[in-house]
C-alpha cells in the first residue's frame, strides 16, 4: 500500500486511511469504545481493547506513521516517554547496559539517571560525534545504542550515519529520538536504525493541544513493544489518536514553512549586532552544517541563540517581544521563547550547565507559521532594547 504514495506529503494524507471508507466517511471516525464485540480471537493481545492499542483509531494512525519513515510497522503510546520508557524497557532487562548520547533529553537523562539502576539496568553515555570513542564503552552485556537527531536546546548533529553500523557489528540494538526532525527532515530507517522514536506532542500532532508518543521501526521488535505497553499500560485513548491522525495530516506544509522560516530567522538573528551566537543545523557557520545537509531535508523550526549581553539582555529581549509566547514544549503552529537554564536544564547545576554550553542567557526559539516577517520584526523591534 505505502509503494502507491512517493511522497511524504501524499502519504499524510492517504496513506493508512481505511479501504473502503467506513460509511464513506471522508475523515476517520472516532471509535469511543473501550471494548468491542469478542470475534474468535485466540491470542490475548488480539483482543479488540483501548488498552491493547488495536482499535480502528490506532491501526490508522499506526499505518500512516509507519508509511511516513518507511519503516515497516509503528505504535502509537500515551506520551512520547510512555513511548521511550517502554521501548527501553523491552530492548533491555535486568543485568542489560545501554549506551546513551550524553545531552539527552531531560525526560529521558531523568529516566537512565534516576529509575534504570532499580529495574537493574545499567548505562554509559557516550560523545555520539566521536564514534572512534564508542568501543571502550562496550560490555560485554550492551544490548542497544540510544541517540537524538538533534540535540536540544544547542542542535548538534551527532555522527548519526555510524549508529547503525556501530549497532550492526555489536549486535546492539539502535534508537533514535526523531522528535526534533520529524519524519519530514530524517527517515532513520532509511539509514539503518532500528527504532525510531518520537513525542507526536510537537511535530507530528503540531497543535499543542495533545500528549502523545509514537515508535516507529522493524516489525518484529514493534511486536514485542506492543505486548510491553499492553501490560504496561501506557495506551493513546481513541479520540487522542483521531486528533494525532488529523493533526499529521498538515505536517509537511507545517514543517515546509517551519524550515524555510527558521532559516530566515537564524540569518537575521546570525546577521545582528547584539546577537553573539545562532544555533541552527542549517547554518553555514554549524560546526556540522556539511552532515545535516547529508542526513537531513531540511532543519526544522528549532533553533537557540545568545546574546552579547548575557542573561540580562536575554530577559530584556524575551519581556520586549510580542509575538512568541514564553512556554515550554516545542513544534507546534504557535511560536515559543524559552530559557533552557530556567527550564528543561533547571535541574542542571550551573556548573554541567556551562560545561555543556548551556549558558543561563541562552534562548530557544520554536518557530510556528506566523508570517517570518511578522516574527522578524517583532525580534528586531525587541533587540533595539538590548545594547550589543
Ligand atoms: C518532549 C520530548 C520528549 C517527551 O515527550 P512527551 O510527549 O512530553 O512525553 C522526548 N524527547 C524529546 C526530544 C522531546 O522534545
Amino acid at each position: 500500500m505505502p509503494t502507491l504514495y512517493k511522497s511524504l506529503a501524499t502519504k499524510l494524507i492517504h496513506a493508512g486511511e481505511p479501504e473502503p471508507r467506513i460509511n464513506g466517511a471522508v475523515s476517520m471516525p472516532i471509535f469511543q469504545s473501550a471494548m468491542f464485540e469478542y470475534a474468535g480471537e485466540t491470542n490475548y493481545h488480539d483482543l479488540k481493547y483501548i488498552r491493547l492499542n488495536n482499535t480502528p483509531n490506532h491501526l490508522a494512525v499506526h499505518k500512516k506513521l509507519a508509511a511516513l519513515e518507511n519503516a515497516e510497522e509503528a505504535l502509537v503510546a500515551a506520551s512520547g516517554m510512555a513511548a521511550i520508557s517502554t521501548a527501553l524497557l523491552t530492548v533491555l532487562s535486568a543485568g542489560d547496559h545501554l549506551l546513551a548520547q550524553n545531552t539527552l533529553y531531560g525526560g529521558t537523562h531523568d529516566l537512565l539517571t534516576a529509575d534504570f539502576a532499580a529495574f537493574g539496568l545499567a548505562y554509559d553515555f557516550i560523545d555520539a560525534d566521536n564514534p572512534a570513542s564508542w568501543k571502550s564503552k562496550l560490555r560485554p552485556n550492551t544490548k542497544a545504542i540510544y541517540v537524538e537527531a538533534m540535540t536540544n536546546p544547542l542542535l548538534q548533529v551527532a555522527d548519526l550515519k555510524s549508529v547503525p553500523e556501530f549497532a550492526k557489528a555489536h549486535g546492539l540494538v539502535s534508537l533514535i529520538d526523531n522528535t526534533f526532525a520529524s519524519p519530514i527532515n530524517f527517515r532513520p530507517a532509511e539509514w539503518g536504525f532500528d527504532l525510531s522514536l518520537h513525542s507526536c506532542t510537537k511535530y507530528l500532532n503540531g497543535h499543542s493541544d495533545l500528549v502523545a508518543g509514537a515508535i516507529i521501526g522493524r516489525a518484529t521488535l514493534i511486536e514485542k513493544i506492543r505486548h510491553k505497553l499492553n501490560h504496561l499500560g501506557g495506551a493513546l485513548d481513541p479520540h487522542a489518536c483521531f486528533l494525532l491522525h488529523r493533526g499529521m495530516k498538515t505536517l509537511a506544509v507545517r514543517l515546509r514553512q517551519q524550515n524555510e522560516s527558521a532559516l530566515q530567522i537564524a540569518q537575521f538573528l546570525e546577521g545582528h549586532p547584539a546577537i553573539a551566537k545562532v544555533n541552527y543545523p542549517g547554518l553555514e557557520s554549524h560546526p556540522r552544517y556539511q552532515r545535516a545537509r547529508e542526513l537531513f531535508d531540511g532543519s526544522s523550526g528549532m533553533l537557540s541563540f545568545e546574546m552579547k549581553a548575557g542573561l540580562q539582555a536575554a530577559e530584556r529581549f524575551m519581556k520586549n517581544t510580542t509575538l512568541p509566547i514564553i512556554a515550554p514544549s516545542l513544534g507546534g503552529i504557535e511560536t515559543l521563547l524559552t530559557r533552557p537554564a530556567l527550564t528543561s536544564h533547571a535541574g542542571m547545576s550551573p556548573p554541567d550547565r556551562r560545561r555543556v554550553g548551556i549558558t543561563d542567557g541562552l534562548i530557544r526559539l520554536s518557530v510556528g507559521i506566523e508570517a517570518t516577517a511578522d516574527i522578524i520584526d517583532d525580534f528586531e523591534h525587541a533587540l533595539k532594547s538590548v545594547a550589543p
